[in-house]
């Protein structure tokens, strides 16, 4: 069925849901979006989500065309428009339509538009039997450059990295800093559990500040499991008893296997397992 996607101030067929050329989150990547889901016809986390929007926005300048409010009932109505019961939203704010160039301020009017639709970020069994990564070679970008903290268009460092992990066929790979720590994914958050302590890098070592990943955080530390937030190296990913990534569309995934070491006992950990299912009690609406 074809969606219905919400552009500009409406709703519109899929057909019709077009950008120009002009546009320079097309021709710069100047940009920002969310990635968001749905489960049980809620969405999920709206809130904390449309926070990191205008963060990002405004960080890079950017003016988001509507209020929160008025952002938030369109999210809303889009979900509904297409029946989504389990699914996922991809809420983009572009520049808008300009010259030719890069100066952003020839463009008048920023675009908005939502797409509500389903992902399946990774095949269902790796949730199961657990995922095998690789670390890339390439950096995350530096803080001086694209602030990591933003959510932007500009995903090409993260692509890089991702390419790598496919050449080496495995569906993901880890990013580490221009110091060398631990940075993220190239599309979630790092964590390990090393000595029985649960450890992710800080936002600091060059991670977005993951919505998933502030959430596991507070129900770990409500099952009354230790988190500590500190510098990892490629060696603490390769010694640790358990290791997991967060994110929007990869939900909570057990690491079994990083650059030909198996981690742990080559199964999700029992950390993982319990993370992943407190998770989605959590999102389902039992919130306890
Ligand atoms: N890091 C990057 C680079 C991401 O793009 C994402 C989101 N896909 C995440 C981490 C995870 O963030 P969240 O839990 O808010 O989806």
């Amino acid at each position: 069925m074809a969606l219905k996607i919400w552009l500009n101030g409406r709703l519109v067929d899929e057909a019709d849901a077009k950008v120009s050329v002009f546009d320079h989150g097309l021709l710069y990547g100047d940009g920002v979006f969310e990635g968001i889901r749905v489960y049980s016809r809620r969405v999920f986390e709206l809130e904390a989500h449309l926070r990191r929007l205008y963060e990002s926005a405004k960080a890079i300048r950017l003016d988001v065309p509507m209020q929160k409010t008025e952002l938030t009932i369109a999210v809303e109505r889009t979900v509904e428009a297409n029946g989504i019961v389990d699914g996922y939203i991809r809420l983009v704010v572009t520049r808008g339509v300009g010259n030719l160039g890069l100066n952003p301020f020839t463009c008048k009017d920023s675009s908005l538009f939502i797409i509500a639709d389903k992902i399946q970020l990774y095949p269902e069994e790796l949730y199961e039997t657990g995922m095998k990564i690789i670390s890339a070679t390439t950096a995350r970008n530096h803080p001086l450059t694209i602030p990591p903290q933003v959510k932007s268009l500009n995903y090409l460092n993260n692509i890089l990295a991702k390419i790598e992990a496919l050449d080496s066929n495995v569906p993901e790979a880890v990013m580490y800093n221009h110091e060398g720590y631990v940075a993220e994914a190239t599309g979630d958050n790092v964590f390990i559990v090393r000595n029985g302590v649960i450890c992710t890098p800080p936002v600091e070592a060059g991670a977005l500040e993951g919505i998933t990943r502030n959430l596991v955080i507070r129900l770990a530390k409500k099952e009354g499991l230790e988190v500590v937030e500190k510098n990892l190296t490629r060696c603490d990913l390769y010694i640790c008893e358990e290791f997991f990534l967060t994110g929007t569309a990869a939900e909570v995934i057990g690491i079994v296997e990083i650059d030909g070491r198996t981690v742990g006992d080559g199964k999700p950990g029992p950390v993982t397992k319990l993370l992943r299912e407190k998770f989605f009690k959590y999102a389902h609406g039992q919130r306890k």
